[in-house]
């Protein structure tokens, strides 16, 4: 039988333990403060931004939230991040991507002080996690080695293939998986005779944001297979980048979507507020 890992039930004991933490530190003075940024009105936006505003309040972090016309001009939004990073009271900067066409995404990304990059995007960030030193880690990878650990799947001397090379998924989770001993391969679109390497894995990552592309065929028997992608077809149903019904029986374990690696991405948005700001 195969194990469904839990990412809701992951996420809330991540939750209520980071919750638990910031109560014991609050009582010895600590304050936990989270400046979170939305340029525009994007729907989409407003209800991620939403829900990373409840789980602020549900762990007792203070959430500054700072909603700022499409029409702010990049200089205006770079002299906010400034003042943010010079606010001792602020302990992490998040700003809602994606920006308006008007505004360069990497420039700002990049001003947001290392110290308070709770996304963990900026280059110092991940040069820190490539090469084992401390920082921010991106939230979605994180959330999928506490899945792992969580779950009780060992990851050290296991065959991992990593498939996606995306900044903020596939190269980190590689670097992730690598750090807890792993034998890691990153798959792309480039990749030949993908199938071979991803049968190969004892462990498979799957970020291509192709709905249900990995079919049983991909897998070998017995292994672990965690779904980063997140696909809502036109009848609101949502799905992964894994075919969960053709996959599912070939398995030791597999997260579902919803509720395996989705609900974890804002638990560890949380985890970095309260572990960066200590
Ligand atoms: P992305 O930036 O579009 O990257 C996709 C990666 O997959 C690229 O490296 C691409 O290769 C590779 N790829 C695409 N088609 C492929 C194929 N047929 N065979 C092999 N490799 C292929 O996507 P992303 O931002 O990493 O996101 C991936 C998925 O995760 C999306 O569904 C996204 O919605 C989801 N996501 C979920 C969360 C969450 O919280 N759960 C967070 C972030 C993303 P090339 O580099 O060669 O183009």
């Amino acid at each position: 039988m195969t194990q469904i890992i839990d990412g809701k039930k992951i996420s809330q004991e991540v939750r209520d333990e980071l919750k638990e933490k910031v109560a014991t530190l609050k009582a010895r003075g600590k304050t936990f403060s989270l400046a979170v940024i939305q340029v525009g009105d994007d729907p989409a936006s407003s209800v991620y931004v939403g829900n990373k505003k409840k789980a602020c309040a549900y762990i007792g972090i203070e959430s500054l939230s700072y909603e700022l016309p499409r029409e702010t001009t990049q200089e205006e939004l770079l002299k906010l991040v400034d003042e943010l990073n010079g606010n001792p009271g602020v302990s992490g900067i998040l700003i809602q991507l994606p920006l308006p066409e008007h505004m360069d995404e990497d420039k700002v990304l990049l001003a947001i002080s290392p110290e308070k990059d709770v996304d963990g995007f900026h280059p110092v960030n991940v040069g820190n996690l490539s090469i084992g030193r401390p920082g921010f880690v991106s939230c979605t990878p994180a959330g999928v080695i506490q899945l792992l650990k969580r779950s009780g799947i060992q990851i050290e001397g296991k065959e991992c293939v990593v498939l996606g090379r995306s900044n903020i998924v596939g190269k980190p989770m590689a670097m992730l998986l690598l750090r807890e001993n792993g034998t890691v391969t990153v798959c792309h679109s480039r990749t030949k005779n993908l199938k071979e390497i991803t049968r190969r894995a004892d462990i498979l990552v799957v970020a291509i944001g192709r709905p249900k592309y990995v079919d049983a065929s991909f897998v070998k028997e017995g292994a672990v297979v965690i779904d980063v992608g997140i696909h809502r077809n036109e009848a609101g149903k949502l799905c992964g980048d894994v075919d969960f019904d053709s996959v599912s029986p070939h398995t030791s374990a597999i997260t579902p979507v919803p509720g395996g690696v989705g609900p974890m991405t804002i638990a560890m948005l949380m985890h970095n507020v309260v572990e960066g700001s200590r």
